[in-house]
């Protein structure tokens, strides 16, 4: 069977780590998007056919949490975790109540924009996530314009906003795709002018 012909997984996983794959939408279209040429991972069909309600979200995540000692839960899939801000509070409260184990989340950085009037890094904190990501991706507006191709003008300085903001509250780290438009020096640079760890990510862009 094709992995596209497979039901679609809100959860999914990768070693010790449980994955929730709550959103397919981002306000990027990265022309090195994983999901442009994949359907999943790990025998994992990533695409979803539509949206998933919180309930679905939490009903598969109780299938599956127990089944391991997962080392942590990483909101991370084809798609934006934090177009889903209300979910990703109501997940992680949930799991911080009842599992020792860090949340994570993997993200663009867009979420002051997605979610206007929003205290976002205060709710996130408040829910109590521990570690978060996110794809700086670009020294600059131009060259991030040009890789992640954003649907806001204002996007990449958001993204620089959001890891200042972040910064101290949570486990932050900036990273990079190794792309040749992205001179990963520079942004390596920036992470370190802003305060931030930097990692380098494999042309393979949401994932571990
Ligand atoms: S790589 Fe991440 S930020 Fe870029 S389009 Fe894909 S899901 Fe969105």
């Amino acid at each position: 069977m094709s992995l596209a012909s497979k039901n679609p997984s809100i959860v999914y996983w990768l070693g010790d780590h449980l994955y929730l794959n709550i959103t397919n939408r981002c306000s990027n279209d990265c022309y090195f998007c994983f999901r442009r040429y994949k359907s999943g991972i790990n025998g994992f069909n990533l695409k979803l056919r539509e949206e998933p309600t919180l309930s679905q979200i939490t009903d598969e995540l109780q299938n599956f949490i127990n089944r391991r000692a997962w080392e942590e839960v990483v909101f991370c899939g084809f798609g934006e975790p934090l177009e889903k801000l209300d979910y990703v509070l109501e997940v992680t409260k949930w799991v911080k109540k009842h599992f020792p184990i860090t949340v994570r989340i993997d993200t663009n950085g867009q979420a002051y924009i997605v979610n206007d009037r929003r205290n976002v890094i205060e709710e996130l904190k408040e829910a109590k996530v521990d570690r978060i990501s996110v794809s700086l991706n670009a020294h600059n507006k131009e060259t991030y314009n040009d890789v992640c191709r954003p649907k806001f003008e204002n996007a990449y300085e958001n993204v620089v906003k959001f890891i200042e903001k972040a910064k101290g509250q949570f486990d932050v780290e900036a990273t990079a795709v190794t792309i040749p438009e992205v001179s990963i020096l520079k942004v390596e640079e920036m992470a370190r002018k802003i305060g931030v760890k930097f990692r380098l990510r494999a042309y393979q862009p949401c994932f571990w």
